[in-house]
């Protein structure tokens, strides 16, 4: 409303003939060079028109030309401002179709259309049309003149300082939305992760910021590549599209290389007419220059807000660098360069969200006997050997499968079935490694799960997977195993009985029975073997064929095969005591106790504890058992003799053992698995292979009991070939301790009788 300070320096009244003093000013940021100043006429009088067209047409203000609209009405300059744009100034008569016309206009321009950049002269014929001060100040109106007072002059000096004024509201409202884009710019680019993504962020916001299509290409700059000529580029848009990936040198580029060297020399951002290279300085680490050629010259204040968001971005980099930095060591693995073991799960979750999910694979590589190669030729040959076989699988599968190593020395395969199947992977282990000059021969074993009879989250894919690859390993060395749904069942029952049976013996709710073995000739009790039984809580009982694994797998055998040998010695030492002096008693030992090194001093604390006498004491290994690593056996069976216990191999015939094998071993008795006693009545081929076990216990002077007696023809048969002992259900079933001694005593009575 007041007169603005005056932005001329001289006004030469001549009425006809004006020269103004121009003033440097900067041009309009985001509008092009030639512009004009639009100007609005709204009058209900066509003289006004004229006249004002006349005294300014062909006048510049602030090197622009003016540009008239017309509007004849309020309503019709109501309808016009409805779509016109940039209007600078409404020279606007306050009385038209009503005596306010012209105020209510302006209400209309500042509430309605929300029109705040716009200056408005209000002009009147009348002295005593002037509108309330207040109406003034409230609406931004810049000037209030009747039109007596508007001479030419007068009337160029008021729209002159009204468009400067203009000018400055809008130069003022440019830099604050600059900066709210600038503010805006960063936050976007604080969410992108990765260098990569970041750097092409920073060209997508410059674009923005200028208001042009992305054009323009990004360069990191390595302190030890000072005025080095090859820039690794981060990002590029538009014209330099093609180099994505690769190198900026002179040759590439020879502008954009020697701007971008210029501005990373000069820690600066260096601005010409037809390009910006903004410097963005790292930290310690790198610099970041981009090259964005340009259609048209900056303006200041663009060039201003450019350098602002050049140092907003620098400290975003140094952070992403930060970040990306952490987020490599927390999800790759620092020796192979793989993805690890949780970036494995990350991707696991989105292929199972995905499409991809219905026809890919994970496999999971273990590599067999790694920790003995590593043992034996040192972890460096060990870490070198990794390194291969990663290269290995990424160079032959990496192109569309993602290769993780997840573990020591396991890798996982995770990507379409038709490629990660156990022959493409196995293949790869075919020809041996070259590590340190040498041939080394690896083979693998693999776990696999297809993720689309998958149902839960990449981490349970992984556990299914390895509970594949533990399959695997248990039936065979480099060989395979797929998951399937059953598995899983199968587990979660498995993990469910474990936790019952950890709490169930803890309570007291395992006891050990006897099942008597006899003399055949004599009908005789000779011994008697011990077995578990496990009443679960409901009553159940459950049998050891399904809990004696689940046992040995979560280790707790340790703990009850203690509790079942030192019950069977105490019961010894009670049968002794009773009288039952020749009497034998049998304990089942599973290979995971017996190859736990606390064995043989749990086994000597156990006779001594109970004082059982060491040869009334037999321990029963299965042939299985006996056919695995010979040469620990055999030295531990030796042990095991030293103490008095004697040694019987159960299940006998199922196996292979050979001869020569047995004798080495120091046994005492072979047990004809219960399979072959059935078999001398059940089948065709009769006896053959009870009776060949018995003429190898003779042949080796071992002594031998067939178990899973059940009728008389068996006893009868199994005598007559000669067999000694037998133990099964003809004889007496497994019985609690007091059954046992009932049991003893009627079958002495009937002895005896
Ligand atoms: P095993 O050592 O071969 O034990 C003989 C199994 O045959 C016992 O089953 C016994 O009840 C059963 N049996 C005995 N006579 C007959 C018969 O005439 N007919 C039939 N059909 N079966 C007969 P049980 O008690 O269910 O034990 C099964 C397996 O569990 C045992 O096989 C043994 O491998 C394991 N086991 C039992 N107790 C222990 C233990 O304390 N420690 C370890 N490590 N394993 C045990
Ligand atoms: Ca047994
Ligand atoms: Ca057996």
């Amino acid at each position: 409303m007041s007169q603005p300070s005056t932005p001329l320096h001289s006004v030469k009244d001549d009425r006809d003939d004006l020269v103004f003093l121009d003033e440097q000013t900067a041009a309009q940021p985001g509008e092009a060079c030639g512009a004009v100043w639009r100007v609005m006429i709204v009058d209900d009088d066509e003289d006004v028109h004229s006249t004002t067209t006349f005294a300014l047409g062909n006048l510049d203000m602030q090197q622009r030309p003016l540009e008239f609209v017309h509007a004849y009405s309020a309503a019709q300059a109501r309808e016009m401002l409805r779509h016109e744009a940039d209007i600078a100034v409404i020279l606007l008569d306050v009385v038209m179709e009503q005596d306010d016309a012209g105020l209510h206009l302006v209400r209309y321009i500042r509430e309605t259309l929300k029109l705040h950049d716009v200056r408005i002269i209000l002009r009147t014929g009348q002295p005593g049309y002037a509108p309330e001060i207040d109406a003034i100040r409230d609406f931004d109106i810049n000037d209030y003149k009747t039109k007596s007072e508007l001479t030419r002059i007068k009337l160029y000096t008021t729209v002159t300082a009204a468009i400067r004024s203009y000018e400055q509201i809008r130069a003022i409202n440019s830099s604050r939305r600059g900066l709210d884009q600038i503010v805006r710019a960063s936050t976007e680019l604080m969410s992108l992760h990765g260098v990569k993504n970041f750097a092409s962020g920073v060209l997508t916001q410059v674009a923005d910021i200028l208001g042009t299509d992305e054009n323009g290409v990004l360069c990191a700059h390595e302190p030890a590549d000072v005025r080095a000529q090859h820039l690794p580029v981060m990002a590029c848009a538009g014209a330099f599209c093609r180099l994505g990936g690769g190198v900026l040198t002179p040759q590439v580029d020879p502008r954009a290389s020697e701007a971008i060297g210029r501005a990373l020399s000069q820690r600066t951002s260096i601005f010409t007419p037809e390009s910006a290279t903004l410097y963005f300085g790292g930290k310690a680490s790198r610099d970041f220059a981009a090259f964005v050629p340009l259609a048209r010259p900056l303006d200041d204040i663009e060039k201003r807000l450019l350098e602002v968001f050049c140092s907003n971005v620098s400290v975003g980099l140094v952070n992403v660098e930060l970040v990306s930095h952490l987020h490599n060591a927390a999800f790759y693995d620092q020796l192979s360069k793989l993805p690890n073991r949780t970036r494995l799960v990350e991707i696991l979750d989105a292929t199972l969200a995905g499409p991809a999910r219905e026809s890919a694979t994970l496999a999971l590589v273990d590599l067999d006997h790694f920790a003995e190669t590593n043992d034996a030729l040192g972890h460096q040959f060990g870490d070198l050997l990794l390194v291969a076989v990663a290269a290995r699988l990424q160079a032959r599968l990496g192109r569309n499968l993602t290769i993780a190593r997840i573990g020591g020395d396991i890798f996982s395969v995770l990507g379409d079935s038709s490629a990660v199947n156990p022959d493409n992977i196995l293949a790869l282990f075919q020809t041996p490694f070259s590590i340190d000059g040498q041939d080394v021969r690896v083979s693998a074993t693999l776990g696999l799960v297809r993720l689309a009879e998958h149902d839960g989250t990449g981490a349970d894919a992984l556990k299914d997977a390895d509970i594949a690859l533990k399959r695997a390993k248990v039936q065979q060395r480099s060989g395979h195993f797929f998951f399937s749904r059953s598995m899983g069942v199968e587990i979660r029952e498995r993990v469910r009985m474990m936790h019952a049976l950890r709490t169930g013996f803890a309570s007291g709710e395992l006891s050990v029975v006897y099942q008597p073995q006899v003399d055949l000739a004599e009908r005789r009790p000779v011994g008697a073997e011990a077995l578990l039984r496990w009443q679960a809580g409901n009553g159940d009982f459950i049998s050891p064929t399904r809990f004696i694994p689940i046992a040995e797998y979560s280790g707790l055998i340790i703990e009850i095969g203690e509790f079942v040998l030192r019950a069977a010695c105490a019961e010894l030492v009670r049968l002794r005591a009773a009288g039952h002096l020749d009497f034998t008693v049998s304990v089942n030992v599973s290979q995971v106790q017996f190859r736990h090194p606390g064995f043989l001093a749990m086994l000597r604390a156990a006779l001594q504890d109970t004082g059982a006498p060491a040869r009334y004491i037999e321990l029963e290994i299965t042939e299985s058992m006996a056919m695995e690593e010979p040469g620990l056996l055999i030295e531990m069976l030796a042990e095991v003799k030293r103490t008095g216990v004697s040694i019987a191999i159960d299940d006998f015939g199922t196996g292979f053992s050979s001869l020569s094998y047995l004798q080495r071993l120091q046994i005492d008795r072979l047990k004809i698995d219960r399979a072959f006693v059935t078999e001398i009545t059940g089948s065709a081929r009769g006896s053959s292979i009870a009776e060949m076990v018995i003429q190898l216990g003779r042949n080796l002077g071992l002594s031998v009991v067939a178990e899973g007696v059940e009728d008389e023809r068996q006893a009868h048969i199994l005598h007559a070939l000669g067999c000694p002992m037998a133990q099964g259900f003809l004889f007496a079933r497994p019985m609690s301790p007091p059954a046992l001694y009932d049991w003893l005593r009627r079958e002495g009575q009937a002895l005896r009788a």
